[in-house]
């Protein structure tokens, strides 16, 4: 039996909550399979272990990680704690000591959920966005001087390397190439924006000259954010830097009805190194420890990651047992309009999981 170790970060807020109900599903696609099983190791960081030890993870927390074969990750983000410290001292520290540079997020419309977008609108969404996921805006590059004063600055240096660029945008071309359109937007602000992101456009150009086969097509990101609205269907493979894709990312799972749902994937293409899978959305102050989080880009993650370890029928399983139950719209959380819980939601998944089996 195929044996995948993996390592649970449920995180902040409702993190833990939507890691959980991951967890729970997750066993039971692989109980409904028996080709594999998980061997799962939970580990408590975040903001409460910050409060008790002063650090989100412990000093060799990559080291610790390091044996697994995938992170099934939640979310951070502290009322308390401030942002630079919950997201760099563990997300950011995962993402970029493990050079996860390719941060991938599918969005289609589920059957049954009714998203903002009309009718036909909606239902031609079928969009994955590649996020550069090293460097760019999100390099951490910066530095503030002269506090308190009238002169005092604080600077954020986006850094783009030829090196992270060209990977990213080979990483986006092979996956464009997997889906039938064979379609890839390239969005920047490159005219703003006049030296990382001409570098980009040049780097990226090069490497879109091997894909004859690809249909390759520029936009600025102010205007694809509107045309991701306007005109779904025009956009299938989209590549974008750190701070755009992850801004246009959101912009995607709201128009696929709820933040609740987006899913996305950290990948190491290498594989030296685990990669990460996480929903995209944050801790959610305002619902935790209510039992209402929508689990389902929880659910989309661990399909995610199911595909990643070579289980690709176990993940069309878990997709197939998501949209039964979206279908029925009978079961959903109160972000998208429904009044069930997240144990529900979970439930209906499972049972969906069992019948598919019976
Ligand atoms: P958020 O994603 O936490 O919440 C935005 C809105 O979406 C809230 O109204 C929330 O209730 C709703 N929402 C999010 N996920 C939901 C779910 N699963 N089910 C139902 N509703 C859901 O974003 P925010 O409020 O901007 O950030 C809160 C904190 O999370 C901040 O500290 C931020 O830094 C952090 N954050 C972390 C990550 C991450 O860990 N990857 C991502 C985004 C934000
Ligand atoms: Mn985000």
């Amino acid at each position: 039996m195929r044996k995948h170790r993996i390592a649970a970060i449920g995180g902040d807020g409702i993190g833990p909550e939507v890691v959980q109900a991951g967890l729970r599903v997750l066993e039971a696609v692989a109980k409904a399979d028996a080709g594999f099983a998980f061997e799962t190791t939970s580990f408590d960081w975040g903001s409460d272990y910050y409060r008790r030890t002063g650090r989100m993870m412990p000093e060799d927390g990559l080291a610790q990680l390091a044996p697994f074969d995938a992170i099934f990750f939640g979310a951070v983000g502290d009322k308390e704690i401030p942002d630079h410290i919950t997201l760099w001292d563990l997300r950011l520290a995962i993402c970029q000591g493990f050079d996860q540079y390719a941060n991938v997020r599918p969005t289609t419309l589920l059957p049954g959920i009714v998203g903002p977008l009309k009718d036909e609108l909606g239902a031609a969404i079928d969009w994955v966005i590649v996020r550069e996921n090293s460097e760019g805006e999100y390099a951490g590059v910066g530095g503030r001087a002269h506090r308190g004063l009238p002169l005092e600055v604080g600077m954020d240096v986006a850094v783009f390397t030829r090196g992270g660029v060209e990977r990213i945008a080979r990483f986006a071309c092979d996956l464009a190439m997997t889906r039938p359109r064979r379609k890839l937007t390239v969005v920047t602000k490159s005219n703003a924006q006049r030296h990382g992101l001409v570098l980009w456009d040049e780097v990226v150009a090069g490497v879109v000259a091997d894909y004859p086969e690809l249909t390759v097509d520029k936009m600025l990101v102010d205007a694809m954010a509107a045309r991701m609205v306007v005109k779904p269907g025009s956009v299938d493979t989209v590549l974008a830097t750190n701070l755009h894709a992850d801004i246009l990312s959101d912009l995607a799972s709201a128009c696929a009805g709820s933040l609740g749902i987006g899913a996305t994937a950290n990948l190491d293409p290498s594989r030296k190194n685990p990669s990460m899978f996480e929903p995209i959305h944050g801790s959610a102050f305002d619902i935790v420890g209510k039992g209402i989080a929508n689990p389902l880009g929880s659910f989309w993650t661990g399909a995610m990651m199911l595909e990643h370890l070579g289980e690709a029928p176990a993940a069309k399983r878990l997709m197939a047992a998501i949209a039964s139950v979206t279908a029925k719209g009978t079961v959903l959380t109160p972000d998208l309009g429904g009044s069930a819980t997240t144990d529900q939601v979970t439930e209906a998944v499972i049972a969906a999981l069992r019948g598919a089996n019976a």
